[in-house]
């Protein structure tokens, strides 16, 4: 793992447009014409490499992008999607049908969550919930119809650190895939080689990082990327969550900055981590010698991009953090606002929004209590003044006594 560094990775791969532009140039059809009817034909078979057929199926920014991801992730390929969970659910649809069983992390995305627990059981595929460190209970849960286990490598909204290698090695010994999502450590952890099978992004978040689209991809063998673009029943191809080629060319553009937003947003989390703790608040960062999983997650990452921008703080109740909230946005520290990896500090309370969809008792079992604030911290110069005024808003909305400080 040592001589694997995704930004290099990325940063070895050349495209230039066709005027010999610095970028690629997008290709802005959704239709491809032909020499020959015969060569229409062999692409629609899937045997005419090179060849362009319709964009939904691909088209040569899409590819450009996929590429980069596959090599971020040290995969043979990619493909992106149209979003997130357009990559969630092209890749679960593919890989199981009617009568299948999934084995999921109980503290993964509220979409994910939903779409797992409301959408795929009418269709005759089962999930079994599970603490994604209980390895006894993930083994007694495998059944022979069982396919996947699915989880998060740092999850949503807890972060909570999945250990890659143990559930790879559970994964090959009862023949399943171990699909990741990375969305919240990109660069940080690359699971393929700790053993996933196919690893998906949000592209909306840290990836793409301007919170101007929404956007996925899922990373994976050649042979399992083409299933999903085969045009008899490729899940991709049929349900068809394809994304818009001027968006891809945007997202590989800011995919060449990723490397230096990272560091920078460890580094604020970080800082702010360790003075919140320090200030008495029940801070959750896995940066902390104090989170549960500090120690795995430092056996499976790539140090210098640091534990990632997320991090969550309990201000008691929804009241307070809602009160902090609405404050820190008035005084110009960062967004009341979903979704992670922007420039800006957003924050938002998990129980009311991202994870409203999971029911409120099975919530308080996970740990997401109703006062959780989950930050997303931004790419601020000045972290000390951030720190400073967000410190101000927690005295003045009571979430920090005077008395909690044991160190200033
Ligand atoms: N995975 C994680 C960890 C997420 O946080 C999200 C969205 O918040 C998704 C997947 C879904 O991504 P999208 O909103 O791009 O569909």
């Amino acid at each position: 793992m040592d001589h694997f560094n995704a930004a290099n990775e990325i940063q070895d791969l050349q495209y230039f447009g066709e005027f010999g532009g610095v970028n690629p140039s997008i290709s802005d059809s959704s239709t491809y014409t032909f020499l020959s009817a015969k060569t229409m034909f062999d692409t629609f078979e899937g045997n005419a490499d090179g060849c362009y057929l319709y964009s939904r199926h691909s088209s040569p920014m899409n590819l450009y992008l996929s590429q980069a991801l596959a090599k971020m992730e040290n995969t043979e390929t990619a493909n992106v999607t149209a979003s997130g969970m357009g990559a969630i659910t092209s890749v679960l649809m593919q890989i199981c049908k009617s009568g299948d069983h999934i084995i999921s992390s109980r503290t993964i995305y509220g979409g994910t969550y939903a779409f797992l627990k409301n959408f795929l059981p009418p269709l005759n595929i089962d999930t079994t919930f599970l603490d994604i460190i209980d390895f006894e209970s993930i083994e007694n849960a495998i059944q022979p119809n069982t396919k996947i286990i699915y989880c998060e490598s740092v999850s949503n909204p807890l972060l909570e650190v999945a250990d890659l290698r143990k559930l790879s090695s559970i994964c090959k010994k009862h023949k399943l895939k171990l699909i990741v999502d990375n969305t919240f450590s990109p660069l940080s952890i690359s699971p393929s080689l700790l053993g996933a099978d196919i690893v998906i992004h949000s592209l909306t978040k840290f990836i793409n990082g301007s919170s101007d689209t929404v956007g996925g991809v899922y990373c994976g063998t050649q042979e399992f990327v083409n299933d999903t673009k085969n045009v008899n029943n490729g899940a991709c191809m049929l349900l068809g969550p394809t994304m818009d080629s001027f968006r891809s060319a945007s997202i590989l553009k800011n995919l060449r900055t990723l490397h230096i937003r990272m560091k920078q947003h460890s580094h604020n989390a970080m800082y702010l981590a360790e003075r919140f703790e320090n200030d008495g608040l029940k801070v959750s960062y896995p940066g902390l010698p104090s989170h549960k999983n500090h120690e795995l997650m430092k056996s499976m990452m790539q140090k210098e991009y640091g534990f990632g921008g997320l991090l969550t703080v309990d201000a008691g109740t929804t009241e307070k953090a809602n009160e902090l909230m609405e404050m820190m946005q008035h005084e110009n520290l960062g967004y009341l606002a979903v979704s992670l990896g922007f420039y800006k500090t957003l924050f938002s309370c998990s129980g009311s929004s991202t994870s409203s969809e999971i029911p409120e008792d099975e919530r308080e079992e996970m740990g997401i209590s109703d006062g959780l604030i989950r930050f997303s911290i931004g790419l601020d110069h000045d972290i000390e003044r951030t720190y400073k005024k967000m410190k101000e808003c927690m005295f003045k909305t009571g979430v920090l006594h005077h008395e909690t400080i044991y160190t200033s």
